[in-house]
């Protein structure tokens, strides 16, 4: 049986994090660049990492909040696509899991 108290608070923590560090990432793209234009193009390849890196960041936050909205009305740890409870080993592994093996 899954403590999902515990889970949550561990989602919770996560979800800080990740919505920390996409602020973080927000503010490093808003930052105008004033150097010459050589430099502007390593600026924007640079850019494009912070861009695929918020983008990744951003489906965490969805995820994490997913779990949490879950966990709150009592539908954790069971698969959103088949209903099947999803094994405990992969919620250990990948708290905000809303899919089992199969459906993932
Ligand atoms: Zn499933």
């Amino acid at each position: 049986m899954v403590d999902h108290k515990a889970v949550r608070a561990i989602l919770q923590t996560q979800l800080d994090e990740l919505l920390a560090r996409a602020q973080e990432i927000d503010g490093a793209l808003c930052t105008p660049g004033s150097r010459d234009w050589e430099e502007n193009a390593i600026e924007s390849e640079d850019d494009e990492v912070l861009t695929s890196l918020s983008d990744t960041t951003r489906g965490e936050i969805a995820e994490v909040q997913l779990a949490i909205h879950l966990i709150d009305t009592g539908r954790y740890g069971k698969c959103t696509i088949c209903h099947k409870a999803i094994l405990p080993e992969r919620l250990a592994a990948i708290p905000y899991a809303n899919r089992c093996i199969d459906c993932a």
